[in-house]
């Protein structure tokens, strides 16, 4: 088990009161079209959710990845959308850290360390989604710099984020090897940008898209080269597998929590619904499937932080947590009764979370597929 160091562990309880007190009381809110406050991304921000692991020479905390997927568990306990906001912001933080100039950091770090602006991470296109190495947005080479051309959509954060971690074809479309990361300022004339609001992408994901038409950029822009891109986001997105999964775990384990003390509350026939065994046993297993799911959550982060190779548990945390999400979130919301449909709880919020957390960072086929490749190789398939 990777134990958190005393300020990991402080650092986790200030998350949980700011979850508890701050996220969940207005989280409903965003389920109806309201954008969270900025101030909100700032608080986090101080209480260190947009520098955890990033170096504390950058002006991170260099904390560990194990503090990470906690903090994103406690903070989708109270709303999945505000988590990968967040963490979204976060991870392009860190890597600007990671492939940034002195120039690229010092100009646009310290925003977003401290909550004064969003970023995101985009991958996702109209055409190509689960099939990343089929993007086409292209970067053409010119003197002293790149011209980026295309569209990203279904995008966390794009609606208001400054700054995109932009990945772009500047080879052949199909090669993999040609894919570059480039940092785009999306508040620069050449990018027009786009919400997308539907019944379960909440406001609090900031959802969208943007168009780059002609947007120049000089070579610093490219974060990371073509020919290493590719393999570094394959090898991130473990980290984010894994994070996802315990999200979901801090889904479940706050629906099992409120459905617990309703039921204590709640008579039926003279008795408390918790004291009828037919009511409590669908809990029951859900408790039993939250513990596996968050023990595969935990085998994932011990192997990512011992850098051991982490796709086949990470791809198993993330199927298995996801699913069994899909599974009782319904049974919870029925054992609630009518009074589960009732906006201050998180029942439908949770149960549209799960389906978006079923296709980010790998729909639950994709990873099957992994499993399918890593867990008994056959030799024909492991290409791949
Ligand atoms: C709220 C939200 C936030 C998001 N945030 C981001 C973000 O920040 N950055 C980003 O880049 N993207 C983001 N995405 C996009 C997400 O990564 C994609 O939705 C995901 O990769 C799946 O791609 P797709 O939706 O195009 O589905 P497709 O790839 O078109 O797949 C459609 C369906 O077919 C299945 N499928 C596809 N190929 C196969 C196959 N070979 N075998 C069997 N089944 C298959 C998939 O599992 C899926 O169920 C976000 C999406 C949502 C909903």
């Amino acid at each position: 088990m990777t134990a958190l160091s005393n300020d990991e562990a402080e650092c986790v309880v200030g998350i949980e009161d700011f979850s508890r007190s701050t996220v969940a009381p207005v989280a409903p809110e965003w389920a109806k079209g309201r954008a969270p406050d900025p101030k909100l991304l700032v608080r986090a921000a101080e209480l260190g959710l947009t520098r955890l692991e990033v170096p504390v020479a950058d002006g991170g905390l260099g904390y560990s990845f194990a503090l990470k997927a906690r903090a994103c568990e406690v903070l989708a306990a109270a709303d999945f959308g505000f988590a990968m906001s967040v963490v979204n912001t976060h991870n392009a933080a860190l890597k600007l850290a990671q492939f940034g100039s002195h120039e690229l950091k010092a100009s646009h770090l310290p925003a977003l360390l401290w909550g004064q602006a969003s970023a995101c991470t985009a991958l996702t296109e109209r055409t190509t989604g689960s099939d990343f190495a089929a993007i086409e947005m292209r970067a053409v080479k010119v003197a002293g710099g790149w011209v980026l051309d295309g569209e990203k959509t279904w995008i966390t954060n794009a609606r208001n984020a400054a700054l995109a971690i932009v990945y772009a074809q500047c080879g052949e479309v199909g090669d993999r090897s040609g894919i570059g990361a480039f940092l785009v300022d999306l508040t620069a004339p050449g990018c027009r940008r786009y919400a997308i609001s539907s019944a379960f992408a909440q406001s609090s994901t900031g959802t969208g898209g943007f168009t780059l038409s002609g947007y120049e950029l000089t070579d610093e822009h490219l974060l990371v080269e073509p020919g290493q891109a590719f393999t570094s986001i394959m090898l991130e997105i473990n980290g984010a597998r894994t994070y996802v999964a315990a999200m979901c775990c801090g889904m479940l384990d706050s629906a099992l929590s409120l459905c617990t003390t309703y039921g204590a509350q709640r008579h039926s026939f003279g008795r408390p619904l918790a004291a009828h065994q037919a009511w409590r046993l669908p809990l029951a297993q859900a408790e039993t499937d939250l513990a596996a799911a968050r023990s595969l959550v935990q085998s994932a982060t011990n192997c990512i932080t011992s850098g051991e190779d982490a796709q086949l548990l990470s791809a198993q945390a993330k199927i298995y947590a996801v699913s069994t999400c899909q599974k009782h979130l319904p049974v919870l919301l029925h054992a609630m009764g009518a009074e589960g449909l009732r906006q201050e709880y998180p029942y439908a919020r949770h149960l549209g979370a799960a389906q978006i957390a079923a296709l980010v960072d790998g729909s639950t086929e994709m990873l099957l597929e992994r499993v399918s490749r890593l867990a008994r190789p056959v030799p024909t398939l492991i290409k791949n």
